[in-house]
C-alpha cells in the first residue's frame, strides 16, 4: 500500500512549491507604496544586549557610519545585567568618539522584548528601529533607505533582507529562497515574519499595540504580525540588507529560532487580521506548524508498506546528497525540534 505514503509525500513537498510559484508571480505586482526621499523623521536605534561585549564596540562603529541627520537619531543601548561588562564598553565606546549613546540597564534579565520596551520608553524618535548586537548593515544608506518606505502611510513596519556571513552552504541555500519569499508577501501585501538585524516601526503603532510582545520569543515576527492585524501593512523592502552573524552552535540556534516562530504563528492564528494578509498568514502559519510534520508521516508510512516503499524510502534518503533538497530537510527537522522542545521551554 504505497497510497498513504505517496500522499503525504505530495502534499509535503506539493504544498511549499505551489505556495513558492505563486508567490513568485506576486514579485510582479508593484508596490503600492510611495517611498519618499529625504524622508527624515526622527529615529531612535535601539540595540538590545546580554552579554555582547565582543561585539557592541563593532556595532556602534556600524551605527556611526550611517548617513543620517545626527540630531534626528537617538542610540540607545539597552543591556539586561551582561556579566562580561558590555554596557561600560558601550558607555567608553560613547565618551571616546563623543557620541550620545544612552546607555538603559536592567537590574536583572527579563528577555529581549521586556528590554525593548524599557527602551521604548525612552524613546524620542517617530520611527523606532531595533538591530541586533551580532548584525551589520553594509549600505551605509541603510536608515534612509528604511524610513523611505515608512513614509507612506499605508506602511506600519520595514525590515531587512538576511545574509548570513561567512555564506555556510546550507543557511546560503536556505536564505535564496527564504529572501523570495519574504519579498513576493510584502509585495502582496505584508511578510508574517521579520528580522531582529533591522527592524524600524513607527513608534505610535508600538504603543498602540502595548509595546513588544513578552510573552512569546519572536518579539520581531510577532510586533510586524500585530501592526499587519492593526491593518498598516508589514514589509520586508528589496533595498535593505543586513548581515547576520551565524553562531557556531548553528543546530541549537536554528532550534531556537523555529521555537520562536512556532510561538508567533500559533498566537496569531487567534489574531482577526485584514482579508488580504489571510493567504500569505495561512500559508506560512501551515508551513511552519503542520506541514513538516507530514515528512516523517510519509517516511514511516513508506517503511510500512513493505519492498517499493522501502525503495521510496530509499529514494529519499538517497536525495540527500542534493543540496536544496538536504537544506529543506534540515529546516523541517529544526521545526519538529523546536515543536516539541517548546513543551517544556519557549526560551
Ligand atoms: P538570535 O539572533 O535570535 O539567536 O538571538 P540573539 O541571542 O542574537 O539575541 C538578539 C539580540 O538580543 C542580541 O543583541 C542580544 O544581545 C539581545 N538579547 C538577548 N537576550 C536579551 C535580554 O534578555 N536582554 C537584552 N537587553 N538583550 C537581549
Ligand atoms: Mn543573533
Amino acid at each position: 500500500m504505497l497510497g498513504p505514503a505517496l500522499a503525504l509525500a505530495a502534499t509535503h513537498f506539493g504544498f511549499p512549491l505551489v505556495y513558492y510559484i505563486y508567490a513568485r508571480r506576486w514579485l510582479r505586482r508593484p508596490w503600492g507604496v510611495e517611498p519618499r526621499e529625504n524622508h527624515t523623521p526622527t529615529i531612535t536605534i535601539v540595540i538590545p544586549t546580554y552579554n555582547e561585549a565582543p561585539l557592541i564596540e563593532a556595532k556602534l562603529e556600524d551605527i556611526a557610519r550611517q548617513d543620517y541627520p545626527p540630531d534626528r537619531l537617538q542610540i540607545i543601548v539597552v543591556d539586561s545585567a551582561s556579566t562580561d561588562g558590555t554596557p561600560e564598553k558601550a558607555e567608553r565606546w560613547a565618551r571616546r568618539k563623543g557620541a550620545p549613546v544612552e546607555v538603559l540597564r536592567e537590574p536583572q534579565r527579563n528577555g529581549k522584548a521586556h528590554a525593548l520596551n524599557l527602551a521604548l520608553r525612552h524613546a524620542r524618535g517617530d520611527v523606532v528601529v531595533i538591530t541586533d548586537a551580532d548584525s551589520h548593515w553594509p549600505d551605509p544608506q541603510t536608515l534612509r533607505k528604511a524610513v523611505r518606505w515608512l513614509a507612506d502611510s499605508s506602511v506600519g513596519a520595514v525590515t531587512c533582507l538576511k545574509r548570513p556571513a561567512g555564506g555556510r552552504g546550507v543557511e546560503a541555500t536556505y536564505r535564496d529562497y527564504y529572501n523570495v519569499l519574504r519579498l513576493a508577501e510584502s509585495k502582496k501585501w505584508s511578510t508574517p515574519i521579520f528580522h531582529g538585524e533591522l527592524a524600524a516601526y513607527r513608534k505610535e503603532l508600538l504603543e498602540k499595540i502595548g509595546g513588544f510582545p513578552t510573552h512569546l520569543g519572536a518579539d520581531d515576527s510577532h510586533t510586524a504580525v500585530l501592526i499587519a492585524a492593526f491593518g498598516y501593512r508589514a514589509i520586508a523592502a528589496e533595498d535593505l540588507h543586513c548581515v547576520e552573524l551565524v553562531p557556531r552552535r548553528y543546530w541549537r540556534w536554528r532550534v531556537r529560532r523555529a521555537q520562536h516562530l512556532i510561538q508567533s504563528f500559533a498566537a496569531s492564528l487567534r489574531l482577526k487580521t485584514p482579508a488580504r494578509f489571510k493567504p500569505v498568514l495561512y500559508a506560512e502559519a501551515y508551513l511552519h506548524l503542520v506541514n513538516p510534520w507530514l515528512l516523517p508521516a510519509a517516511f514511516a508510512a513508506a517503511i510500512a508498506a513493505g519492498p517499493p516503499g522501502w525503495a521510496l524510502a530509499a529514494l529519499g534518503l538517497a536525495l540527500l546528497a542534493y543540496t536544496p533538497y538536504r537544506t529543506w530537510t534540515a529546516m523541517q527537522i529544526y521545526l519538529i525540534a523546536a515543536a516539541i522542545r517548546n513543551l517544556w521551554t519557549k526560551e
